[in-house]
């Protein structure tokens, strides 16, 4: 099976991308842009998809947690659907990410960590208090 990634991805202003066909991180020299407002990418999180478990993905539920504004759709006079404003996400940090990284086992989705990722005491402590907040941050944000 060949291996695939793609990168779940922010922009600058915080819009979601999801870069295809990737095996390295955006740097510089390579930089996509945005896919809605052509501004650097500046936050990425790698998903190995070889064996179709999107294993390092933060699922689209969780992702909801570093949500900062919902979209906004207005109907025209003409009774069209216009997309206004697209959601906006703060970018999450190294911990965060780390915290929320999930694979699909079979029907559902479950943490890589703390299972796949022996840390100090302190550090696995701290982040399953993060994933807690962030899974309840992620419930309570809008649909
Ligand atoms: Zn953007
Ligand atoms: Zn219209």
């Amino acid at each position: 099976m060949s291996y695939e990634t793609y990168f779940q991805a922010l922009c600058e202003n915080g819009h979601y991308n999801q870069l295809q066909g990737r095996t390295r991180a955006p740097d510089s020299d390579s930089s996509p842009e945005c896919n809605i407002c052509k501004s650097k990418i500046v936050w990425t999180n790698i998903v190995d998809d070889t064996n179709g478990d999107h294993w390092g993905i933060i699922p689209p539920d969780l992702f909801k947690a570093f949500l900062k504004s919902s979209s906004k759709v207005e109907t025209c006079n003409l009774g069209h659907q216009h997309l206004i404003f697209h959601e906006v996400y703060n970018l999450p940090t190294e911990e965060e990410r780390l915290a929320l990284r999930s694979y699909k086992d079979s029907f559902s989705w479950t943490f890589i960590f703390p299972k796949h990722m022996p840390k100090s005491y302190r550090t696995r402590t701290r982040l399953i208090n993060l994933q807690k907040q962030l899974k309840e941050r992620a419930a309570r944000a809008p649909k």
